[in-house]
Formats: C-alpha cells, structure tokens, sequence
C-alpha cells in the first residue's frame, strides 16, 4: 500500500508537470460510453464500470434482469440494485454476481423492488458512483478499493427503511446475523459452465447500526429494516468480497481502512489519474473524452484475482481448479480480441501491470496446465485462435515485463499449447493441430469450423513462438519448425482470388467460395475481413497478392465495397449490423479482425491512406456519447486501437516491437515512459484537414519508412509529425 502511495505521489508530480495544476483526469472519463447497446446491436456493450483499476470487482447499476448479460441498459428506466460484477462482455455474461438495493417501499424481488431513475440524478465516475432512486426517495453513494467497498444509503423520513441483499437465485445464498450487525452471503452464478467446487463469490456486508430481519425470499434473497429515519439519514454500509473463504473477505474489509468515503473517493481518484496520467494529451474536449474513457477502458482488464492473506501473502483461489494456490492471479479478458491492441499498449506504457498479468499466466499454466484463451474466470471455449503465444511473446520481449525463469517456463506453456487442445474446450490449446502441423492448414472439410480463421491465427502464433524462443537461445531445430509454420498462411491463400480462403483436406479451395460469407471458414467475418491477418509478414501478403501496389489497390476496396453480407444460415449477427451501418464499406471496425487493416497501408507506397483512414475512423466510429462505440469494445481492445490510433501509431504485429505510422490526433502528447523517460509525440496543427504527415523524425532523426520501433521510443525524446492537408511525404 505505502509503495502505492508513494508511486501516485510521484505520478501527480509528474501530471502537474504535464498538465499543470489541473490534472484530474477522471473528469474526462465517460463510463457511460457504449451503454446504449442491445442483443441486437451494440455501440460497446459496456457498463458503467466503478472500482480501481484492475481491481478484483466492479461496481455498476443494474436495469436488466438477473442473470442477463446486458446488465446496464442505458435506455431502460428502472434500478433494480446496486451490482458487483465481473462481467467482461454480456455474451460471457458474469460470474459471482450478486446486488443490493435501499427501499422504503414493501418489496423483495427484482421486479417489485425495481425503482424509475433519470440519468440526470445519476453520477458516474471511475472511483464513485451515485443515483437517486426515485421510487423510494433515496440515494446510494458507492466507492470502492480493489476488494472492498463503501456505501452510504441516504433515507427519507420513514417507518420502513429496508434492505434487500440479492444473491441470483438457485446460484447464491445470504444468511443475515442481526447481533452482529452483519450479512453474508455467496453467489456461484455463472453461464459460461460451471464454476469449480469451492469456487464462489464470498461477500459480507457491515452496517453501522441496527437492524432487523425483515423476511426475503427463499434462501438467496434477504431483507433487513432499520429503525425509522429520518430525512435524510445516512446508513453507511462496508462491503468485502473473497473468492477465497468469508474469513478473507473480513479481512479484505482492512482496504477500507477507517472508512471513510471521501478519503476512499480520493484515494481511488489518485488511483486512476496513475494510470491515465501517463498518457498526457491535450486537445479538443471531445477528443479527450474519447481517449481518457477509451484509456480508462484498457486498465480495467482482466481483474486481480489474488488476495492478501492473514500473514500478507498473496493467495489466490484458481478458478479452473477451485484449489487456492500462492501468488497473483488474472481473469477476464478474451485474448482473441486483446492480443491485437491492448496487451501491447501495456507493454509499451504500463509494463509493471503486465508484469504481475504475466506473472498470473505463469501461475495459470503451472496451475491448470494451460494458457487461457477465454478467462472468466476459468479458462472458458469462447472464439478461437491460440493467441496466448502473441500476449506472452510481446510481453516476454519487452524488457523488464518477465524475469528470464517466467519467459522460459511460458515459452513451455507455448510449446505445449501449439501441439495440443483441452479435452472438452476446443478454444484452448489448438482445435485441429494435428491436421495442422501435418497439412500446413486446418482443412475445411473436417467439422472443424473457420478452418481458414484458426490456420491464420495459428500460422501468427507460430511466428510469435519462433520469436520468444530465438530471444531464448533455443535450439535452432527446435525454433525453426515454428518459423517454418508462420508461413502458413500461404497454404490458405488463394493466388486465384488474391484472397484467403478455407481449404480441403485434398489440397482444393472452397469451389463455392463466397467473399461475403461469415461464419464458414472464417469466424465473426468474411474472407475481406481475414485476408490482412498476416500480421508478422504483410510483405509477403503484398508479393503473395501481386506487389505493394495490388495490395494497396485491394485495401482500397475494403472501403468501396457494399456492406453486403451473407452467412449464419441467415441470422444477422450483431457485428453484420454494425458493419453495415458504420457506412464504411467493409470495413468492419465494430469487430476485431480488420481493426490493424487501416495501417496496412504503410507496406505501400501510399501510407498518407493509413493517416486518412486513420483519423477518419477516430472521428466518425467513436463519440463521447452512450452510442460511442461502433461495436463490442470487448475488454479494452476497441480502446486500445483509439488510444494508440491518437498516439500516430498501431501495433499491426505484436511482439515485433514495432509499430506503424499513421495520424496523431493531438498536436501534443506526451507518455511517460517506463524509467521515467518521457516521450513527446508532436503534431502541430493537426487537424481533421491537415491529417497528413509530411515528415516524421524521432529525436531530431528523419525515420525512413513508415514504422517506428519501441527500443527507440523507450528512450524518450520526440517523435515529431509535420502535418499538411495534403497527402504524400516530402516536398
Ligand atoms: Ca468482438
């Protein structure tokens, strides 16, 4: 804790210096951001999220039912309790979920008890939410630490102030202890499988007074009376939860300290400004609401899963296993999504928090014998790809990320992970790597479904393994094997249609080959949507397709095209819609696969369409509204592209420790890099018009080409943009 303190009194220093005395960050951060979404259609499908980051849980409202994934619905019109969550995405949905709600009113369950709310009565910040519950005349006041939280319920006059704990029915139990002052209960809830024994959501609920038991419903809802208030009287109720036993959540109540809100509020505002700070910008207000609530997005997963013990030691209940185990622990993120950007962008500016995530994958891969691919918190069969070997590569390059003994234990993790798959999870380890290693593809023609998606990823991942272990010194016979498997992609590239497309195990392209179809050979997209994953090697894409200048004719034609789409066996998919709206052609930002095929365009001869595209999509597919997304932001990654989009800068290929060019949109940001080197990223008079990037230099240096590389960014200085409104490079 103290060395907590110390590292956010040095980082406000260092704000100050940035931003003068005007440096709280929070103010700028939207949670509601993406709210407005539905099954239908998403613009995020976020919730306002409260808490610290990377905290073990999360605080928001609830409006939708228990145990629906949309758990905050910004259109809906009725409270139905106070949350803790830890819900990355509505389709994962959430696990140890359980809520409480203040009433006045004579009610228990979800739907009598739901209250009419505005959101102009209704505060959301990183650290604090508040709302007024108009049903009862009462408002809730919510602050939280990584493992605890505090509350303060302000009443009414009133006979009957109530209290309804609510555990998710068949899932949770509460039991109430009057004497001590004192409920506890447990919520097992989970929708992704089951939860191994032992493993659940342990909370206790101190309140600082009296209280009654005011009967509930079954054994997982319970509800409590006070004596009558008076206008205005606050009841202030200390929240602890623990994965572990109710013993640790009692003692996770220790974070509260001696509890009081504004200094809690305080703290968990330094908290966020540590974070946020590091990156500095200053701009257009709209322009800094999307980045900081984009930023703010990319530190709240995954979620510590590790708590302090009796003697301070780390501990951690493992969620595949259900046995509690040393160390730290990570859980919530889907690295199908976040290999891509936000992994990266920890590595780049926030390598001591992906430290301890490194450290946690170690863990789980000692614990499990696995790498996750899906956490939520076990290791879940969600999507595809075996995109552990990208987040562990680029985090085991990066210096001071992993110690020597972590990367070579993970490295082992890889290995085994490339040449196996999980019995009864076919999205962890590789679905179909026998056929892959023996055929060069995973064949279409084998009931394995996106045949031509997982061949891709895995061609990438393969690349990313003979990366980790050159730097390893490993055996050369052992490294090659994996670099001759990156050129994979190849065996899935149809020279014909200058396009990917799914294989027979003969050796046959798909006869009936469909370039907008989704959801055969490839998953959640078409084939225009995976043509550009060849991340490690677009050159070769290029020669592959023709030459620089055909692929660049290609990528232009991602924007001309008609959103048409086909496949499903005709259901529209939310991320069709979302295409087909965003009127970009095909070009699907509001999903993952296409989101690094914008900076393409820098292995072309025309990089001033990567600066276009760029900018284009920072302005017209995020807002700083509820509807600011243009798809799932999906746990940080949809973010991510954002915030490294605005730094002029994306990492196409992870763990190559480079990053293409493209358009800054602040005349000045400035990172604080690890060592406390500071880089100064400067466009001056940029704008929407003057989007072009005429001259690039770092550190007073011309860069050739159209890339940049983190060892020479690390060391701080200026990577300095020259804008124009007019497109090319030179004079
Ligand atoms: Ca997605």
């Amino acid at each position: 804790m103290e060395r907590l303190l110390i590292a956010a009194a040095v980082a406000a220093v260092w704000r100050a210096a940035v931003f003068g005395a005007d440096s709280d960050l929070t103010r700028h951060v939207l949670p509601l951001m993406g709210s407005d979404s539905t099954f239908e259609f998403s613009t995020g499908n976020t919730y306002p999220a409260v808490g610290r980051p990377n905290g073990m849980h999360l605080w928001t409202l609830q409006t939708g039912k228990n145990g629906n994934g949309w758990i905050y619905g910004y259109r809906d019109q009725k409270i139905r309790g106070i949350r803790q969550t830890h819900s990355p995405s509505p389709w994962i949905n959430d696990h140890g979920a359980w809520s409480f709600m203040p009433l006045t009113r004579d009610a228990v369950g979800e739907e009598q008890r739901a209250s009419w709310f505005t959101h102009k009565a209704e505060t959301f910040e990183p650290q604090r939410l508040k709302i007024y519950l108009a049903d009862d005349d009462t408002t809730v006041e919510l602050t939280a630490t990584e493992r605890a939280a505090i509350a303060r319920v302000v009443y009414p006059a009133t006979d009957t102030p109530y209290l309804v704990v609510d555990a998710f029915g068949k899932d949770g139990r509460v039991e109430v202890d009057a004497a001590a002052r004192r409920i506890r209960g447990e919520s097992a809830f989970f929708r992704m499988g089951r939860l191994p024994q032992g493993f659940a959501n342990r909370f206790v609920l101190e309140f600082d007074r009296d209280f009654a038991v005011a009967g509930g419903e079954g054994t997982s809802i319970a509800r409590i009376k006070f004596a009558p208030t008076r206008r205005g009287e606050t009841v202030t109720v200390r929240i602890a939860s623990s994965y572990i036993s109710f013993e640790q959540a009692e003692r996770n109540l220790g974070e509260l300290g001696d509890g009081d809100f504004g200094r809690i509020v305080e703290e968990g505002r330094a908290a966020w400004n540590e974070r946020l700070g590091r990156i500095g910008v200053e701009g257009a207000l709209d322009d800094m609401r999307k980045f900081y609530t984009c930023l703010y997005r990319t530190q709240l997963f995954p979620l510590a899963l590790h708590e302090f013990g009796a003697d301070g030691e780390t501990v951690h209940r493992n969620p595949e296993t259900g046995r509690v185990e040393k160390g730290v622990y990570y859980a919530g993120t889907g690295f199908w999504d976040t290999f891509r950007a936000l992994f990266p962008l920890l590595n780049f500016a926030y390598p001591d928090v992906n430290a301890k995530m490194t450290e946690g994958l170690r863990n789980c891969w000692l614990e499990c014998g696995w790498l996750p691919e899906w956490s939520a918190p076990g290791i879940v069969n969600c999507m595809i790809g075996n995109n552990s070997a990208s987040v562990v590569a680029d985090a085991c390059l990066t210096p001071g990320v992993a110690s020597r003994e972590t990367a070579e234990e993970l490295y082992r993790a890889l290995l085994h992970g490339a040449n196996a798959v999980k019995e009864g999870n076919k999205s962890c380890g590789r679905d179909g790597w026998e056929l892959y290693n023996r055929l060069g593809y995973v064949p279409r023609d084998v009931k394995i479904r996106y045949s031509a998606a997982r061949t891709l990823e895995y061609a990438y991942d393969d690349w990313c393994i003979w990366r980790l272990g050159v730097a390893l010194g490993r055996p050369k016979d052992e490294t090659d094997v994996y670099l001759r498997r990156s050129g994979n992609w190849r065996n899935v590239f149809d020279p014909s249609r200058g396009m990917m497309c799914g294989r027979a195990s003969d050796g046959t392209f798909d006869a009936n080959f469909d370039q907008f179809e989704w959801g055969a050979d490839f998953i959640e997209g078409c084939s225009w949507h995976y043509t550009w994953s060849v991340f490690h090697d677009v050159g070769g894409l290029a020669e592959a397709m023709g030459g620089k200048a055909v692929l660049a004719k290609k990528l232009d034609e991602v924007f001309v095209l008609p959103p048409v789409f086909r496949g499903y066996g005709g259901r529209v998919i939310h991320e069709m819609r979302e295409m087909q709206v965003a009127d970009f052609g095909q070009y699907a930002h509001g999903n993952q696969p296409i989101q690094h095929m914008i900076y393409l365009y820098d292995w072309t001869d025309e990089p001033w369409k990567a600066q276009h595209w760029a900018r284009e999509a920072m302005d017209r597919l995020y807002r700083p509204s509820p509807d600011g997304y243009c798809g799932d932001e999906d746990n940080g990654q949809t973010s991510a592209w954002f915030v490294w989009s605005a730094l002029g800068m994306y990492p196409v290929c992870p763990a190559s420790g480079e990053y293409a060019l493209g358009s800054p949109l602040f005349e000045r940001t400035v990172v604080r890099m690890p060592g406390d080197a500071t880089l100064v990223v400067s466009a001056p008079g940029v704008s929407a018009a003057r989007r072009y990037a005429r001259r690039v230099t770092l550190a007073g240096r011309a860069v050739n080409g159209n890339f940049v590389k983190f060892a020479d960014l690390r060391k701080g200085g200026e990577l300095a943009f020259e804008m124009s409104d007019r497109c090319g490079r030179g004079d």
